[in-house]
């Protein structure tokens, strides 16, 4: 019906040249009402989709024939865990303090889609193993501070009280998707940062691959689940990469801006995208929210990030 009524007004202006009156835009209707973002936190491209046989995310390999694989994905920011979760979840990039003691300075897509869709804290959530991030529920601006905020799930009891296992996130996850069934969140998985930082190459990569695991088996339950099946989108990326080899100490630190640093993966599954789509289109972490802004139909103005309208279908 909107076709035929976009055909009408079409030939209805075309017999004016330089007609003032603007043709109207269609509106996309888009099939997402759920969507979840999956943090591997640090791992390397190199060691994820860029290594020549992606042997360390064999979930993730199979799944992007599902979706859109972007390969020129970056943080553009500070390359540090606080700073890229806050660009993923406001839309800009602040120099933020890496240990939890400084909260984002805007508002995130969870206050935003809350205020707007008058829904329970328990219908948006920050689950993390890394305590600190739950600086990501609440912002400074006046207009936003302590209103609105997701539900949070972060290290061992939150923030500034450590780190917790993967595996216990994991299962947190699974148990608030299904006692909640919340339309939005972000989810933090710590250990190919933490083995990094512990300079054990041998768990760097098995962190990298049980989160691959995690991401097969989280996928899987969304598609089969009633009330996720066919309406969820999935976002999987890394909040920075590490030193590349022969910078700084290699795979042990991040925090400058050289490419392994900057240079990260995001996957995109769900039922508004491209599917078997390799993206080689630069996109960087703060167009994540700006993207969900997009499907979700959420008002988020002002963000420095832009929609990745190339990998929508
Ligand atoms: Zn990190
Ligand atoms: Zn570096």
């Amino acid at each position: 019906m909107k076709k035929f009524l976009y055909i009408f007004l079409i030939s209805l202006f075309s017999c004016k040249q330089d007609s003032p009156v603007p043709l109207p835009h269609p509106v996309r209707a888009y099939k997402t009402k759920n969507i979840f973002i999956l943090v591997m936190d640090g791992a390397r491209y190199s060691e994820t989709w860029g290594e020549p046989n992606q042997a360390n995310i064999p979930n993730i390999r199979s799944l992007a024939s599902q979706g859109v694989m972007c390969t020129s994905f970056y943080n553009d920011g500070v390359t540090y865990t606080v700073p890229g979760h806050t660009a993923m979840v406001t839309g800009y990039y602040q120099v933020i303090n890496n240990g939890g003691l400084e909260i984002p300075e805007h508002p995130s897509i969870f206050q935003y889609y809350r205020s707007q869709f008058s829904v329970p804290a328990t219908d948006a959530w920050v689950i993390s193993t890394k305590d600190k991030l739950e600086v990501l529920s609440d912002c400074i601006d006046p207009e936003w501070a302590g209103t609105y905020r997701p539900r949070t799930d972060c290290g061992v009891n939150g923030n500034q009280t450590g780190y917790r296992e993967d595996t216990t996130t994991y299962r947190h996850l699974m148990d608030t998707l299904k006692k909640y069934h919340p339309h939005m969140g972000i989810i933090n998985f710590k250990q190919p940062d933490a083995a990094g930082h512990a300079n054990n190459w041998v768990d760097y990569i098995n962190g990298t691959k049980k989160i691959d695991e995690y991401v097969g088996e989280l996928w899987n339950f969304l598609q089969t689940d009633s009330l996720y099946a066919g309406t969820t989108t999935l976002f999987v990326t890394n909040d920075h990469g590490r030193h590349l080899q022969g910078v700084y100490d290699g795979f042990v630190s991040h925090w400058c801006d050289c490419d392994g640093c900057r240079h990260i993966f995001l996957l995109g599954l769900g039922p508004d995208f491209k599917t078997n789509y390799i993206e080689k289109a630069h996109y960087s972490l703060i167009d994540i929210p700006i993207t969900i802004s997009e499907l979700m139909r959420i008002k988020m103005p002002n963000t420095e990030g832009k929609v990745m309208t190339t990998i929508l279908k």
